[in-house]
């Protein structure tokens, strides 16, 4: 007799019931059942029978499903008459919970199968797909410690629920017309609208309006992808005047405005169903949605409402997060009045919001922007010994996750946001509260930013526990060591916006040497006046004004400052007054974008910095493979010789493609130059890369190919984000590492 122990994602997803099924084919006596860290089965039958048994749990097991460990014994044979579920037994140990997941193909049928009984019916879910994280408020996962508990089963859903060979065994969410949630479309006064909510809803996306429609995670904001006149109303409600929206496109759709390949499409159709950033294919693709951008945000419909609204009249449309600026996505329309005409919504709550989760692909990588949806309450099994006391960290203040760690296990938040408004700390607080709770962790040490101004260390230490505050340099290196569970130095490039550096500057241009416990600053850009601090990074033509400035270089170039604001500046530089120094690379692109004239105010996030990028991607945009001069003075890479270079080409007439190439170019080379030489010193080779900056593709892409030939090995994050999101990871091992050496 076989006894197979297997860990992970085996809860919540089909998994028992597939199980019995399996062994009923093979003839196999036995039982399965959960346990609190995952499912046991004991198996009796002839020996190459078991052998396939194993094979198949492992080959076929239901597509939500994740095996980290499968343990597998002969034991003495038990008495068993038949193969059996049992009924969970409680014990120690932590399950891990199911991300929601998106409608599989045997629900969509159902979903258009006019013989159906749920034909048509938007909360249509099975053991395969449907909402998990979601909808859970306490574990062991049964349907009373969920939001669907005042849902009372019909006889139908019922006998479904309890048959261990139907799809819906156990399926906690399942429901049906007769007895589950239904529908509403309001008013923006919340008065309900009479008539289909569906059709009714559709008819008014094509005429324009502006809907707010409950999804899985939270409330979406939709209208009309094709429709300028309502997209332009949505911007100036959402205060939103360029940043680009992601758009839900049905599949038939796809292959006429972006380019994509086989694991893009992979991504799309993933149960996690993110949103994936992809090439356009031309410039007037669906105009509006991301103005002089060349990429698009598009995912597929991924919640039943979504199929049943979408169709040939109706393929696609802007899907943003329901939310005013900064605060968390939305799970009830209550207070979203102002920004949307009507409400598609229904009774079966939100407990656990998230929102959707962005890729970008590049090259063969797929990097992560934001990790949410389809993807909370993953965990991440960390390397043996990083982790040695239950541990939270804590985060830093843009993109905010925190992490939390029983020692060999992480569980990384949902994406939070920016820690800007009371909405955020809440849902930062509460989600906190709910991790520690359902993965039975009670933290004796936390790790947070070193800015002392930040909520989130404001709140680590509100706790009162051993703290840690962790350089957000060396956290974001540390996070991909970890994630590749690397052992040794590392040579860490970490190129971003904003890190408190360990002398109170702000950095953001690092080349270190990293290692679990400590790391070494070897180079970094030279410190820059930013002049007023966080106002100028809304403004880059100040900034440019201010590094020219303070680098001796003609500033006449710089269009687009007013007369006073130049003169303020100049003050400002001549006094020393109100600066801030930084050797940020976001900074040194936004400098850089500002002296081509490129975004007088920034919006959102990285739009300068973008806004040069995509000047390489102008189609007259060939790389001249030419690069700027640079210089390393003591740990300093000297900018002022790059930026007078791109002063001359400006005056020169050099067309704007090519100076952003150049450009680009010289953040690639130096990089390259200061890598090997940190290596000549060390005989590092492993190379981790982390920080916005590296979802510039052209950076990303170029280092790796220079790393690569300079027989380097590149390491970079894929399962933790590369930005501000993988802080709260690198803050916990850190801690640890660091509470070993020092005794916190
Ligand atoms: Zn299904
Ligand atoms: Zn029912
Ligand atoms: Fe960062």
């Amino acid at each position: 007799m076989l006894k197979i122990r297997i860990n992970g994602i085996v809860q919540g997803i089909g998994f028992r019931p597939f199980i019995y099924r399996l062994a009923s084919q093979l003839d196999l006596k036995g039982t399965v059942f959960n346990t609190s860290s995952g499912v046991e089965i004991e198996a009796i039958g002839p020996e190459k029978d078991l052998q396939k048994f194993v094979e198949m749990i492992k080959e076929d097991h239901p597509p939500a499903a994740q095996i980290r460990s499968m343990d597998i014994r002969t034991i003495r044979d038990k008495k068993y008459s038949s193969f059996t579920i049992k009924e969970s037994i409680p014990e120690k140990g932590i399950t891990l919970i199911s991300p929601d997941l998106s409608l599989c193909s045997d629900c969509l049928q159902e979903l258009f199968d006019v013989k159906d009984p749920r034909y048509q019916y938007a909360f249509i879910n099975c053991t395969n797909c449907g909402p998990r994280y979601s909808v859970i408020r306490d574990l062991p996962y049964d349907r009373p410690g969920t939001s669907m508990k005042n849902f009372k089963m019909c006889d139908y859903c019922h006998r479904q629920y309890t048959d261990p060979m139907d799809r819906r065994f156990h399926a906690q969410p399942v429901a049906c017309p007769e007895c589950g949630p239904q529908l509403k479309l309001l008013n923006n006064d919340y008065s309900e609208v009479k008539g289909d909510p569906i059709e009714r809803t559709r008819e008014l996306l094509l005429k324009g309006k502006i809907i707010g429609i409950k999804g899985i995670g939270g409330f979406h904001i939709a209208c009309d992808a094709s429709n300028k006149k309502a997209i332009n109303i949505l911007r100036k409600r959402k205060d939103r005047p360029s940043k680009p929206f992601a758009v839900m496109v049905l599949w038939e759709k796809l292959s006429t405005i972006v380019h994509y390949n086989k694991a893009d499409t992979d991504h799309l159709n993933s149960i996690a169903a993110p949103i994936l950033i992809l090439k356009k294919k031309t410039d007037s693709v669906l105009p509006g949605i991301a103005p002089d951008n060349p990429y698009l945000g598009l995912f597929l419909p991924y919640a039943p409402v979504h199929y049943l609204l979408m169709n040939k009249k109706l393929p696609m449309m802007v899907m943003t997060s329901g939310n005013f600026q900064d605060e968390p996505i939305a799970i009830e329309e209550k207070g979203l009045g102002p920004l949307c005409d009507y409400y598609l919504t229904n009774d079966r709550p939100i407990l656990n919001r998230s929102d959707d989760s962005i890729l970008m692909p590049l090259d063969e990588l797929t990097i992560m922007a934001r990790r949410s949806r389809g993807y909370a309450p993953l965990s991440m099994d960390l390397p043996a010994g990083k982790v040695s006391v239950p541990t939270l960290g804590c985060g830093a203040h843009l993109k905010v996750t925190f992490s939390l760690c029983n020692g060999q296990t992480l569980f990384l938040s949902p994406y939070i946001g920016n820690m800007d408004n009371k909405k955020a700390f809440d849902f930062f607080n509460e989600t906190i509260k709910i991790y520690q709770k359902w993965f039975k962790i009670e933290p004796q040490l936390v790790a947070c930013d070193l800015h002392p101004d930040f909520y989130t260390t404001r709140f680590a230490e509100s706790l009162g526990l051993p703290l840690v505050n962790v350089q957000h340099h060396h956290a974001h290196i540390v996070s991909v060591m970890a994630e590749y569970g690397i052992n040794e130095p590392v040579i860490g490039i970490a190129y971003d916006g904003t890190g408190y550096g360990l002398d109170k500057n702000i950095w953001g241009g690092e080349l270190i040497v990293s290692e679990y416990h400590q790391f070494k600053r070897y180079f970094h850009l030279k410190y820059m006046p930013l002049p007023g601090g966080d106002s100028a990074i809304k403004h880059p033509f100040r900034i440019a004004k201010a590094y020219l400035l303070s680098s001796g270089i003609d500033d006449s170039i710089i269009r687009g400052l007013s007369k006073t604001e130049g003169e303020v500046i100049t003050r400002q530089i001549e006094n020393k007054f109100n600066l801030f120094h930084t050797s940020s690379m976001g900074r040194l692109f936004d400098c850089v974008s500002a002296m081509l004239g490129l975004v007088k105010e920034v919006t959102f996030d990285a739009q300068a910095a973008m806004a040069l990028e995509f000047l390489c991607e102008d189609k007259n945009g060939v790389n001249p493979k030419d690069v700027y001069p640079y210089r390393f003075e003591g740990d300093e890479i000297d900018v002022g010789l790059i930026l007078e270079g791109v002063t001359q080409d400006i005056k020169k007439k050099v067309a704007l493609s090519i100076i952003a190439w150049k450009f680009h170019n010289t953040v690639i080379e130096f990089t390259i130059d200061g890598v090997k030489r940190i290596h000549s010193s060390t005989g590092i080779t492993k190379v981790v890369l982390s920080g916005g900056v590296m979802q510039n593709r052209i950076i990303l892409s170029g280092l790796i190919r220079r790393l690569k030939e300079e027989n380097f090995l590149p390491y970079v994050p894929v399962k933790l984000p590369v930005n501000d999101g993988c802080i709260s990871a690198g803050q916990v091992i850190i801690a640890n590492h660091f509470r070993k050496d020092r005794k916190v």
